[in-house]
């Protein structure tokens, strides 16, 4: 009898751990130490030793954690001895959720440039077995009833224009691939108070703490202490630490940037039908999104002036939902109908070819039901790092700059920077440069700046466009709208150019 009941317990547990979702499953693993990988990955009592590495990675964010995983996934970087420093406890205790939880207002857009590297590196396939949605249609219009333009991944012979993943999915997939992989890695639980580039010589005490490592080699790495009384000596630290680096600050590195006086609420929401579509209106104090975020829900990213987002994320469910609905039909102005600027026959000279969602009329969007989230604010800002290299240290994601969310490009322009710089570690290694020297480090910057500033251009100026109600302006903006829909290359250019390619948003 007992056999049996043990039996069918065994059964039991053996069923309930194939459906149990992989990150339950990898972060067991990370925690009992049965994952290959654990092998390599030491317990921080570090009390007499001391630590050298070859890359410190200051903050386990998404893109900390991107440019861990691409690190973990080329050959030539796969054994570099690497540290990641940030308290999270999602970094380093049981992370564990299941795709039928409710979902969380925190979600990124990640365009198809994205996509493909989290495919290259393996992190895809986890991203897939649990809540995302796909879309392959924009539509993007404004309160005054005058500019609209929608968005067709067709028009790019493209099956997609991007994917909205929770962020915490997207971390949770980049953690359970670098699980996966033979990576020698070291989770410091911790925080970066304070940082000595250039090391002169023996720090006082260091060498009493242990006689394998010669105090010479240390002047040649940085110098990082930790909150938790811990310190460590790397070649390279790479500041992913968000938009208040404390790399950035003890680097010396300057910002150019401003407040937007904005804040965005977040919020996921939910509709009686799925939604397919990615939506945009532009409203007089900020755009509101309506991102599908898969089953029957869609997250909220709407931009307001900050007393305005106090009330909003206070009020009521019924009223906030009411509000909601409002911003993304009637309220503010009328739905666009024909162009106020005649029809789209007064670009026909300037078309080629007509794109297939040129042809596409205006919708109204799915109504909200529901709330089904807490609602989240946040103040906005432009920021950018006048320089991301110097010697020994580099800045990437939001360490190096932070943009205005309305068109989803920030994680994406950090993901960018992850893989970029893993790339030029890389054929750092190939030619036998030191990791941490800046003629190297130069160019990352000089690749990703680039990309980074007309990104950030683009986007600043939408939000200025978009921040001042005046008649004329009103129509300027309807006809840069217009001519976005209707003007093929340069619908087809703007659209590859928000997919995450390289190429200017111009006419090609
Ligand atoms: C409302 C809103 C909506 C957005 N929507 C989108 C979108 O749709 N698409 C998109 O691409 N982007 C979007 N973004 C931007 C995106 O969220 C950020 O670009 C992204 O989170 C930056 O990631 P990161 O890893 O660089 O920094 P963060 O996410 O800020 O992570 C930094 C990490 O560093 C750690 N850390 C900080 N200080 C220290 C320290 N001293 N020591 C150790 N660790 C430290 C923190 O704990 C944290 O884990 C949005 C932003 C906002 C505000």
């Amino acid at each position: 009898m007992n056999r049996v009941i043990v039996r069918k317990l065994a059964a039991n547990v053996a069923r309930l751990r194939v459906q149990h979702e992989f990150f339950c499953t990898d972060a067991a693993a990370r925690v009992s130490g049965s994952n290959r990988s654990h092998e390599h990955e030491e317990k921080h009592d570090f009390s007499n030793n001391i630590q050298q590495y070859d890359i410190a990675i200051v903050g386990g964010g998404m893109v900390g954690m991107a440019l861990a995983c691409s690190l973990a996934s080329m050959p030539l970087t796969k054994h570099l001895k690497v540290a990641i420093i940030d308290s999270n406890p999602a970094l380093g205790s049981k992370v564990c959720f299941k795709k039928e939880d409710p979902p969380d207002p925190r979600v990124s857009t990640v365009t198809p440039a994205t996509i493909s590297l989290f495919k290259d590196v393996g992190a895809w396939q986890y991203i897939e077995r649990h809540r995302h949605a796909y879309f392959d249609k924009m539509q993007v219009w404004d309160y005054t009833g005058l500019g609209y333009t929608s968005y067709n991944a067709r028009d790019i012979n493209k099956e997609i224009l991007g994917c909205v993943v929770e962020n915490k999915v997207l971390h949770g997939s980049l953690l359970s691939c670098i699980e996966n992989k033979d990576f020698q890695k070291t989770i410091y639980p911790s925080r970066l108070t304070s940082m000595t580039l250039h090391p002169r010589s023996s720090p006082m005490g260091m060498d009493s703490t242990s006689s394998r490592t010669p105090s010479s080699s240390l002047r040649h790495l940085a110098k990082l202490e930790l909150t938790d009384g811990n310190s460590l000596y790397a070649k390279l630290v790479v500041g992913a630490d968000g938009g208040k680096s404390r790399v950035r600050e003890l680097a010396g590195f300057k910002t150019t940037g401003w407040n937007y006086s904005q804040n965005a609420v977040i919020c996921t929401v939910e509709h009686t039908d799925g939604n397919q579509c990615a939506w945009q209106r532009f409203l007089p104090a900020g755009p509101i999104a309506l991102l599908p975020m898969g089953d029957n829900f869609s997250n909220i990213v709407w931009t307001m002036n900050p007393k305005e987002s106090m009330d909003r994320k206070s009020m009521s469910e019924d009223d906030f939902v009411k509000d909601v609905n409002n911003a993304l039909d009637y309220g503010y102005g009328p739905r666009p109908k024909s162009s106020l600027l005649g029809n789209e026959d007064m670009f026909s000279w300037l078309r080629g070819y007509v794109t297939l969602s040129a042809n596409e009329c205006f919708e109204v969007p799915p109504k909200v039901v529901k709330l089904a989230s807490e609602r989240m604010v946040f103040p906005l800002s432009l920021m950018h790092a006048n320089d991301y290299a110097s010697k020994h240290v580099v800045l990437i994601g939001d360490a190096a700059h932070t943009v205005h969310p309305l068109a989803g490009q920030g994680v994406n322009l950090g993901f960018g920077d992850a893989f970029a710089l893993s790339r030029v570690i890389a054929e750092g290694i190939a030619v036998g440069t030191d990791i941490g020297e800046v003629s190297l480090l130069k160019k990352y910057e000089a690749e990703r700046k680039l990309a980074n500033i007309t990104m950030m251009a683009i986007l600043d100026g939408f939000q200025k466009a978009y921040s001042v109600d005046f008649g004329p302006l009103n129509i300027l903006r309807a006809a840069a709208l217009h001519g976005a829909h209707y003007i093929s290359p340069l619908k087809r250019s703007i659209i590859s150019y928000a997919s995450g390619e390289q190429r200017l948003p111009l006419f090609s």
